[in-house]
């Protein structure tokens, strides 16, 4: 084949995202598989409390949703993803870590992502309750005290859980046990990568 269509250079795209619960280490993951694979990781969590940092609309309009474990609005989100996946780093592709975590917003993705959602990866990472709450408990952000550490994970079983079917039939879906250590799952993550 001569030059590459615009569906090959698509295809070279490479899109990756991390569903799992508040505290399952996809932050830590999803950054060092950035490293590794040189795209960058957007971290939608990290982008709303710059967002708040810098006392931008939005970040304003996140904080007190933030503050007791809620979720922005879809269409927040959305237009934040929007604006950042067009950037030029992105060109070959990126990580989510965050992003989608509800129906809408995965169905926004596909249109974002614009290479279809089989070229997707998807890993779900999963640690049992009582091992997140014992991590949560841990870490010092502030929506990791009290009653905002419940509500995130109930926000997470009613409305991310059910991406994990939504993507099973639509991308390349990998369940990844995240209850081990940090290198052995990266391990997994990078050979589950190089077996297309
Ligand atoms: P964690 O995964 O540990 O809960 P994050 O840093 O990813 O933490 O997210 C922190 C908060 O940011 C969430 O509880 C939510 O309020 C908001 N947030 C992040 N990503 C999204 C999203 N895709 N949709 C709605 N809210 C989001």
């Amino acid at each position: 084949m001569a030059d590459a269509s615009p569906q090959t250079a698509s295809q070279l795209r490479q899109h990756i995202i991390f569903l799992g619960p508040p505290g399952a280490g996809k932050g830590t993951q999803a950054a060092r598989l950035s490293a590794y694979l040189g795209i960058p990781c957007i971290s939608t969590g990290e982008m709303l409390r710059e967002a708040i940092t810098r006392k931008t609309p939005l970040g304003r309009k996140a904080e007190p949703i933030m503050a007791q474990g809620g979720l922005v609005p879809d269409d927040l989100l959305v237009a934040m993803i929007e604006e950042r996946i067009r950037e030029k780093d992105c060109e070959k592709g990126c990580i989510l870590d965050g992003f989608p975590r509800t129906l809408p917003q995965a169905q926004s993705l596909e249109r974002l992502v614009g290479n279809g959602l089989p070229n997707l990866v998807v890993f779900d990472m999963e640690v049992p309750r009582d091992e997140l709450m014992r991590r949560l408990s841990g870490r010092q952000r502030h929506d990791d005290r009290g009653p905002a550490v419940h509500r995130r994970l109930a926000e997470y079983d009613e409305r991310t859980v059910p991406l994990i079917d939504y993507f099973r039939s639509r991308a390349r879906f990998h369940r990844v046990d995240g209850f081990r250590d940090v290198e052995e799952v990266q391990g997994e993550l990078r050979s589950l990568l190089s077996q297309r």
